[in-house]
Parts: structure tokens; C-alpha cells; sequence
């Protein structure tokens, strides 16, 4: 469904209910995603039971580095959102960044510590 946001903005969501109203008005329940800032809890909620989920396929990013030596190869992997991953990145999903750590193609960020779920199977 798109959604008319008050001021004019438009945006996609989610439509999960339709009713009537006495007077023969349609109220539509859709649901919408906002940035965590666009949002405040209310006081007193319980969201700890809210499901939490990150998008798949984007858990970790390639940085490629300006040189290659066998100590330390020539890209470095990232959790997505690492301090230290700069310049030029590329999302990888967790069978990538396993490969990636497994062929030695990659070293794994010493600030962050990414460890692909399939590589922590062994
Ligand atoms: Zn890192």
C-alpha cells in the first residue's frame, strides 16, 4: 500500500486490517518502516518481546586495502557498521564472508570480530 505521511510525503507499508466505521468510513491498519530516530516509546511499554531482525545477506562488508602481503591480505572483512571499515565497501552475505575467511582471501577486523555463522561450525 502507499501511504500519504502528513506534509505530502508518500511511503510504502504494510496493510494488515480494513474496517468500517458506523458513519461508512474506511480506516485502513498499515504498518510502515521508520528510521529507530523517527520513533520514542511510550512510557510504561513492554518492547521486549517485539521481534528483532536484521536484514539478511548484509551482515558483512569486504574492504579492499592498497596493498597484499601474506601476514596480512589485501581484503579485510567487517561486521556491516564496523568503526574501523572505510572507503570503497562491499556487502557480502554469510556464505561469502565463510569463503572469504576460510580461503584466507580475507582477515577477519580486529576491532570488530566478524565470524560468518557457517565458519563457526568449522
Ligand atoms: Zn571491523
Amino acid at each position: 500500500m502507499t501511504v500519504t505521511l502528513p506534509g505530502g510525503r508518500t511511503t510504502s507499508g504494510r496493510l494488515n486490517g480494513r474496517r468500517r466505521d458506523a458513519d461508512g468510513r474506511w480506516w485502513y491498519e498499515v504498518a510502515i518502516a521508520v528510521p529507530a530516530a523517527a520513533v520514542r516509546p511510550v512510557d510504561g511499554e513492554d518492547y521486549s518481546q517485539v521481534p528483532t531482525e536484521r536484514d539478511r545477506g548484509k551482515e558483512w562488508v569486504l574492504q579492499p586495502l592498497p596493498y597484499d602481503r601474506a601476514e596480512k591480505r589485501a581484503l579485510v572483512l567487517h561486521k556491516v557498521g564496523c568503526w574501523a571499515a572505510k572507503g570503497r565497501l562491499e556487502a557480502v552475505d554469510d556464505d561469502m564472508a565463510t569463503v572469504f575467511i576460510r580461503e584466507k582471501w580475507a582477515t577477519a577486523c580486529e576491532g570488530c570480530e566478524p565470524a560468518p555463522k557457517r565458519s563457526r561450525r568449522g
